[in-house]
Formats: structure tokens, sequence, C-alpha cells
């Protein structure tokens, strides 16, 4: 038993979402939602939200939403958004420590050979970074596995 919507993106035709309750499992067929990356469009519908939606039946979004709710979603989804956060400030550090080894190796092609114990440095606070972002990523491709067993790639 499927619930359809169409909803308005950005593209002139409308996305379709396909819901199933039970397993709960929802698909679009919006760029992101056909590369099975995660979608604003099915988070919506999940959080029982009509934002955008043009057809279908909007009464039954309280039942989609509990049924979410019943699956564990909400937690989950808050989940994937920490750990987004935290991808996004280890990148950000990884940058930044690259950005440092770069200057140094700046400094250091234009003679200032005291810059090689600060290249040194820098080399190591880039080889932690690097490992700290990789944790973070394998640690928010496990959440976003766990989330995809419930929003499937749009198909419909
Ligand atoms: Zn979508």
């Amino acid at each position: 038993m499927e619930v359809r919507f169409l909803v308005q993106g950005s593209a002139p035709e409308p996305y379709q979402i396909s819901v199933s309750l039970s397993p709960l499992m929802i698909s679009c067929t919006c760029p992101a939602g056909m590369n099975n990356t995660i979608c604003k469009h099915r988070r919506a519908i999940l959080a029982g939200e009509e934002t955008g939606i043009v057809d279908g039946d909007r009464k039954r979004l309280r039942e989609i939403a509990r049924a979410a709710e019943g699956a564990g979603w909400p937690a989950l989804d808050a989940e994937l958004g920490e750990a987004k956060a935290r991808l996004l400030a280890a990148e950000k550090g990884y940058d930044l420590t690259a950005r440092a080894l770069r200057d140094a190796h700046y400094r250091i092609a234009e003679g200032d050979l005291k810059t090689e114990r600060l290249e040194e440095k820098a080399r190591d606070k880039m080889g932690a970074a690097l490992e700290t972002a990789t944790r973070v990523y394998l640690e928010y491709q496990r959440i976003e596995a766990k989330a995809k067993r419930i929003l499937v790639a749009g198909s419909y």
C-alpha cells in the first residue's frame, strides 16, 4: 500500500514521492533522490510537512509522520545532522592544516630555512587532521547507511 505525492522542487516538473508504510520506505525522483543521496523532499514528507506538495493525499501525512517516529526516523535524522556538522568541521580543520603546510613550503622555497621545523609540525598536524576527517567520514557513512534503509533511491 503506497502513498504518492507530487512535490514542486526547483525543476519545472514536480518530483514524484512514493511512500510505503510497512516497512517504512520513501523514494523521490529529484536528482538527489535518484542518486540515492538524502533529499529535503523525503525528509519533509517524513516530518509530516505539506511544503511543496502539489498533489497527493495530504490527510495521510500525519500517518506517515507517525510511522517515521515508529521507525526511529526523527532521532536518526538528528544524528545525521550532527554527524554532517562534525564532518564539515573536520574537513575545514583539514583544509586549514593543508594551507599551513603549503605556506611553509613556499617559505622554504624562498630560502627561509628556519621554516623547516615549522614544516615538520605542519605535516604532523595535517596527518592528524586527515585521520580525524577520515574517522568522522566513516562515522557519517555508517549513520547515512542506516538512513538509506528508509530513504531509498527514486523510482516510481
Ligand atoms: Zn527529493
